[in-house]
């Protein structure tokens, strides 16, 4: 008897032909968790993301973060995600819609969503450990220099050659050396 090809119900990924769920791993994980994941750098700088971002519209960020998130997200679950049903995912990504404006909302969907927070065009009160070490580090000014970066290609290299040329090898463990000066720059 020839084995048939099973699909992901969802998302129609190929799954071995004994796998018990009618889903593949990464559908069954966004079907059973309360939570969105922590989603790489990569993700928060995609066109759509960003667009949504200068937008400065929650609802557009819904929807963006749905399409780029992978396997696309459905608006029930993101809704789950916010405490949100699926409609009012969808009345807030409304094209045209009046963009939310209670701060306290659109703090906890930031939180939710674990939006990096220098990311944000406004500041989160008191974001976790976790994101307050990606804000600093992620933020629209140095987002913006990696794609450029990217872009220009080549001479990206000679830049980061250039940059570590600068700094000698002698002069970086000189300044190893003297302790309490360099300890901000260390972490
Ligand atoms: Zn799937």
């Amino acid at each position: 008897m020839q084995k048939s090809v099973r699909r992901c119900e969802k998302c129609g990924a190929r799954m071995a032909c004994d796998r018990v769920s009618n889903h593949c791993g990464s559908c069954l994980r966004l079907l059973i968790t309360n939570e969105a994941p922590v989603q790489p750098d990569e993700f928060w700088v995609t066109k759509s993301i960003q667009a949504a971002l200068e937008s400065r519209h929650f609802g557009c960020l819904f929807a963006a973060y749905r399409k780029e998130a992978s396997p696309r997200l459905s608006q029930a679950v993101l809704g789950r995600w916010l405490g949100l049903t699926q409609a009012q995912v969808s009345r807030l990504e409304m094209p045209g819609s009046r963009p939310p404006s209670d701060l306290v909302k659109l703090e906890r969907w930031a939180k939710a969503l674990r939006v990096p927070p220098g990311l944000l065009w406004f500041s989160v009160s008191h974001p976790s450990g976790e994101l307050a070490g990606r804000g600093s580090d992620l933020s629209l000014e140095r987002v913006h220099r990696r794609q450029f970066l990217k872009t220009a290609g080549v001479s990206a290299t000679a830049i980061g050659a250039s940059l570590l040329g600068a700094v000698p090898p002698s002069r970086v463990a000189a300044r190893s050396r003297a302790a309490p000066m360099s300890r901000s720059c260390a972490t």
